[in-house]
């Protein structure tokens, strides 16, 4: 396995790459969820997977967690070596924006909603380092994990609509045995905190086991966990974010701070004939 931080060097490593080449963009602080994604990109065909490492100033606001983010590059790598990775690019700052960033990419109304109501500018910062990675990686298969559900649906649309002929692969969520997702920023979580955080898995599998009003149910564990979970929103949508539920498929989405920790969750809810749209409203804090 190769590990480079500059330009040059990357470009001499992914030359020396035969075959089908996927990238798995990462910030980092890896965990079981990032190593699937590796594992989800050598089964969809990979023959050398490479993996980028940057935590991307330009998805954060200010006063979020841009300089505290967890960072460990030496246990990254390690973990990368032992799945069989073939190279990683883990740039500075300086090498991915070495001038003042003068042209980003827009993404679209998707960009609006659920997390980027929350987070102004956050998918403008997502989509433009990403293209940025593709254009550096030219790889023919990128991994996005289901854990962050908008983002990857933002990543099909950006390479459909600006035509990078890149397949895009959505990896399931990793979840530790109670149910909690794995997530870089759990490791802010203390013991109680982490407790509460469960919350969040847990409103999610209440709201997919109620195939009537799964708003209704998932709300309800919410509100029972009290003051100590701080909902941003609950949204139920259809599966691509793009329009009212219609059909029996569906997405559920959470956001909700616990001490100074914000989480994201979300799950697949099947829908039965009995459902309407207005069974509950939707759920806001
Ligand atoms: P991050 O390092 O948080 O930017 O995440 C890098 C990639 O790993 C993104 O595609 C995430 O969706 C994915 N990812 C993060 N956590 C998980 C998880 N628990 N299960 C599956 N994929 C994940």
């Amino acid at each position: 396995m190769t590990v480079v931080t500059d330009r040059a060097s990357l470009a001499t490593a992914r030359a020396a790459l035969t075959g089908t080449v996927a990238l798995v963009p990462t910030m980092g602080a890896l965990h079981e969820g990032h190593l699937s994604l590796v594992r989800s990109a050598k089964a969809a065909g990979a023959d050398h997977v490479i993996v980028s490492i940057f935590v991307n100033p330009l998805q954060f606001a200010p006063g979020e967690d841009f300089e505290t983010y967890p960072r460990d590059l030496d246990a990254d790598v390690t973990a990368l070596r032992s799945e069989g990775v073939s190279l990683v690019f883990a740039p500075t700052r300086e090498v991915m924006y070495s001038h003042r960033v003068r042209v980003t990419v827009s993404p679209g109304p998707v960009a609006g909603i659920l997390e980027g109501a929350s987070r102004p500018g956050f998918f403008d910062g997502v989509l433009t380092v990403v293209t940025k990675l593709f254009h550096l990686t030219t790889p023919d298969i990128a991994v996005f994990g289901e854990k962050d559900y908008q983002q990857l649906t933002l990543i099909r649309q950006l390479v459909t609509d600006l035509d990078f002929g890149i397949d895009i692969v959505g990896a399931p969520t990793v979840r530790d045995a109670d149910g909690l997702a794995k997530s870089s920023r759990n490791a802010y979580l203390s013991t109680p905190q982490r407790e509460l955080a469960l919350t969040l898995s847990r409103a999610l599998h209440a709201g997919a086991a109620d195939t009537v009003d799964p708003l209704g149910a998932a709300s309800t564990v919410i509100s029972d966990a009290g003051d100590a979970v701080e909902l941003d929103y609950l949204e139920l949508t259809s599966p691509d974010l793009g329009e009212p539920v219609a059909g029996d498929q569906a997405r559920l989405l959470v956001a909700a701070t616990v001490g100074s920790t914000r989480l994201i969750d979300n799950i697949a809810v099947t829908l039965s004939p009995e459902f309407t749209a207005h069974s509950s409203p939707r759920v806001h804090s």
